[in-house]
């Protein structure tokens, strides 16, 4: 019945811990110790973003300023950390378990398969051809290109608008229920929840498809 599945990358395909840790011990090798606080601050800046009080872009650029600060570093550190993170970030590419077994299973049962992901679209396509998935998807849908983020229904409609589908031809697969499942859901879009703290595996999620 679905003619296409829009998949998110972080925590979906992509593990997001291992490649932020990666990224982190590229930017700041001196303080692999911070790496904790770090996390806490994005993990707590994107969690807001996700219920609105920032776009993802802002974020981009708060969680360096935040952490560069909470560590006592001066301001004219924040530039060559944030490109540093981001540089090394863009090569990251640990997969979750299965992902490229489900990514193959779908593709054999003929559904045309795009990312759906809320970051930059160069990093977000260098990390997919890093873990040898890109050339699975017949497009990217990221939200800095796109133009608005994961839940806004504007960016699953202009991700149909670009896949020309319409939203009973869409299931969207993610790990996030804000961003993933209830944002497809409010443009229409079936959606499946990957709980991997629950234990979920990729292939047992999509035996039904
Ligand atoms: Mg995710």
């Amino acid at each position: 019945m679905y003619k296409a599945i829009f998949i998110d990358i972080d925590d979906t395909l992509l593990d997001y811990i291992p490649c932020c840790r990666e990224a982190f011990d590229e930017a700041m090798p001196e303080h692999p110790e911070h790496f904790q606080l770090f996390f806490d601050i994005a993990g707590r800046l994107f969690a807001e973003a996700k219920h609105g009080k920032y776009t993802i872009a802002e974020v981009m650029d708060l969680y360096p300023q935040e952490f560069i600060a909470a560590i006592g570093y001066p301001a004219e550190a924040v530039e060559p950390f944030k490109h540093a993170f981001r540089a090394a970030w863009g090569t990251t590419h640990t997969l979750v378990p299965g992902a490229k077994e489900m990514l193959d299973t779908l593709k054999n049962k003929g559904y045309r398969l795009f990312a759906a992901s809320n970051s930059f679209g160069h990093l977000q396509r260098s990390r997919l051809e890093h873990a040898g998935i890109l050339p699975y998807f017949e497009d990217t849908f990221i939200s800095m290109d796109i133009g608005y983020d994961k839940p806004d229904i504007r960016f699953y409609q202009e991700a149909l608008r670009r896949a020309g589908l319409q939203p009973h031809e869409v299931l969207m697969i993610g790990d996030s229920m804000t961003t993933d499942v209830l944002g497809a859901q409010k443009a229409g879009i079936d959606a499946l929840f990957f709980d991997r703290r629950a234990g979920d595996s990729l292939l047992e999620i999509i035996r039904e498809l």
